[in-house]
């Protein structure tokens, strides 16, 4: 039988994970000889495991939580946007060279363009959360030169750290660490992006004054499941145009694919499966 490549996604837990559904997809939509599985690796064994990918006919990752930040160290190389991030989500096994990219902000860019036709350039952003999902969306924003980003979270040094990581590399944003959500200056405010977990919880409050909400806002929650979050429902009332996370996910994914490959991802065929599977959850 033909050697089969092995890819997946590590974590700690990873059980739920919805890329094998994504990617195995795409290796067949491609006709690749290829498996993508879930290596739930407990923290004493991560670098063990690490340094045994080639051994183990292993040839790319996708990092999860907790290890985005942890399997740096064991990296032979890392994308100038994944140290400006400060976090990886993609590992490809080269020559038994382990190289580190992040996918997720530029994944992210490419659904707010793609799900809500939102072009970032001199715009006033808001993002809600200022822990690993939102240091990645807010440097690849930051790149594409918006007007002003505020953040919030809960988190206060975690947020100020952010903040002033952003200030030092991209000078021509105008930054601003927020005390509380009703700081933010919704009226002018074109895009608000949640990138804290409330709203995974029916149980979870909205974060933002439902009456603060407009139409001329566009909302993008980074939560996919539910697919409409409290967040979500209260904006599509007012009119504003909403996303939920999907796209994002999508994105990454097929950017990482793009990695390991070398080849154009199906995009297709693997939003075709992400929508059947996060129907299921
Ligand atoms: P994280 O690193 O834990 O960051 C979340 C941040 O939100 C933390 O700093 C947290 O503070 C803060 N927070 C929690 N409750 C808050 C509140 N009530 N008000 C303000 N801030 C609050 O998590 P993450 O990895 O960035 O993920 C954030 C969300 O994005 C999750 O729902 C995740 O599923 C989603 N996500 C989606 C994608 C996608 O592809 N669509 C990718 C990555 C993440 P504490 O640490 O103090 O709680």
């Amino acid at each position: 039988m033909p050697y089969t490549k092995i890819y997946g996604v590590l974590g700690y837990p990873a059980k739920h994970s919805l890329s094998p559904v994504m990617h195995n997809a795409a290796f067949k939509a491609l006709r690749i000889n290829a498996e993508y599985k879930i290596f739930e690796i407990e923290p004493s064994e991560l670098n063990i495991f690490l340094s045994s990918l080639a051994k183990n006919n292993i040839f790319g990752l996708n990092v999860t939580v907790p290890y985005k930040e942890k399997v740096m160290p064991s990296l032979d190389s890392i994308s100038s946007e994944a140290e400006l991030i400060g976090a990886v989500n993609t590992i490809k096994v080269s020559k038994s060279r382990l190289e580190g990219f992040n996918t997720d902000g530029s994944g992210f860019l490419k659904s707010l363009s793609e799900d809500l036709n939102f072009e970032p350039k001199g715009k006033n952003i808001a993002i809600l959360g200022a822990g690993g999902a939102a240091k990645a969306v807010s440097v690849c924003l930051s790149k594409t030169k918006p007007k002003a980003i505020a953040i919030y979270d809960i988190d206060k040094p975690k947020l100020m750290a952010l903040v002033s990581h952003l200030k030092k590399i991209f000078g021509d944003v105008n930054y601003a660490a927020v005390n509380s959500v009703a700081e933010l200056d919704m009226p002018n405010l074109d895009l608000l992006i949640n990138a804290t977990p409330i709203g995974m919880k029916d149980s979870d409050p909205c974060l933002v004054n439902p009456d603060a909400l407009h139409s001329k806002l566009l909302v993008y929650d980074l939560i996919y499941n539910p697919a409409e979050t409290k967040l979500l429902a209260l904006a599509k009332e007012v009119g504003a145009k909403v996303s939920n996370g999907l796209g994002m996910l999508l994105h990454q994914g097929a950017l990482s694919f793009e990695l390991w490959t070398d080849k154009k991802a199906p995009v297709k065929v693997m939003r075709e499966v992400l929508e059947k599977e996060v129907r299921k959850l």
